[in-house]
């Protein structure tokens, strides 16, 4: 599932393919996107693409006169780059193309694609509730503001592996980099908000930038240089030796029964409840899977609550006419 960095980075490249060009195409197939463009597609033949930016998971743009677009990719969906003369077919995956006179964007499998008039900050839920960015575009992470979220009254009895994955909080940590980032600072995913010490929250804020950066500059790559060195040439460091680059990306994530590159234990995993219904309705609760190490994390495997799993579905793509 793409993270803030994997979306930073296709935000990067529509910015690069798209910013500061007159659109010449704009096509939809969600439906109230491709309801808009029926009742006001032409009147945008020819503005021009304003801006292209990232938040957390989310990526939305803008062109000239207001109008913006927003997508999320949930678990499946990526955005494609094309040279001007590629002009690719369009196949059933697409969910919506933005072209300019060189380049042709095609979002693909995507369930969120909207078109709305006006700031996107106004207009989009989704975007408006979100926390600071892992990623800024200017200045640094706003730790002071991480904090401030972070113990909001209501967040205060909530376990810290959940509440990474809350985008309100601190917007583009997924599955890989909660996991990364609490080995990195020793924490047991289980602690409460309100047991977290000064320290353990320092380095979050410290980490949670450090590894964004690495992970944008070298994709999904969590660990140090050393680190990844070591995981790189040392076989009984990771599964799958035919493709070590990919193997040697996380210090925990997807490591499960291998030595700790800290204190050389067997990295373990488990379920986490990551999101509670309020109505306490057990069949809605979420819970996604933590990896750690017990021994540097002080994870007593005896004590950890037992999360209920239900299988996830496939969330529905929206109509296609
Ligand atoms: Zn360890």
């Amino acid at each position: 599932m793409p993270e803030g960095p994997e979306v930073r980075r296709y935000a990067l490249q529509l910015q690069d393919a798209l910013e500061g060009e007159p659109l010449v195409a704009l096509s939809a197939r969600t439906k109230d996107a491709k309801a808009y463009l029926l009742a006001h597609g032409d009147e945008l033949i020819g503005r021009r693409i304003e801006s292209i930016r990232s938040h957390g998971k989310h990526l939305y743009g803008t062109l000239e006169g207001e109008v913006g677009f927003h997508s999320h990719l949930m678990m499946w969906g990526r955005w494609f780059v094309y040279g001007a003369n590629e002009n690719p077919e369009v196949d059933r995956r697409e969910r919506a193309r933005i072209v300019s006179p060189r380049s042709c964007a095609v979002l693909f499998s995507a369930p969120i694609f909207e078109i709305f008039e006006g700031n996107p900050y106004e207009q989009v839920e989704n975007l408006r509730t979100l926390g600071p960015d892992i990623l800024p575009y200017d200045g640094e992470f706003d730790s002071n503001e991480f904090e401030r979220r972070l113990k909001l009254p209501e967040n205060l009895e909530r376990e810290i592996g959940a509440v990474l994955l809350d985008q309100r909080i601190c917007a583009g940590i997924g599955n890989y980099f909660r996991a990364d980032v609490l080995w990195t600072c020793q924490i047991n995913p289980w602690t409460h908000v309100a047991e977290l010490s000064r320290g353990e929250i320092a380095c979050l804020n410290a980490n949670i930038p450090l590894l964004a950066r690495r992970s944008l500059e070298q994709p999904g790559v969590t660990v140090s240089p050393e680190q990844r060195e070591r995981l790189l040439h040392d076989e009984a460091l990771h599964y799958n030796v035919d493709r070590p680059e990919w193997a040697a990306r996380h210090a925990v994530f997807r490591r499960t029964n291998l030595p700790c590159l800290r204190c050389g234990g067997k990295i373990k995993q488990k379920f986490q409840t990551v999101y509670k219904t309020p109505d306490g309705d057990e069949e809605n609760d979420k819970a996604r899977l933590i990896y750690f190490c017990p021994n540097c994390q002080h994870v007593d495997l005896s004590e950890v609550p037992t999360a209920r799993v239900t299988r996830r579905k496939k969330p529905k793509i929206s109509p296609v006419a």
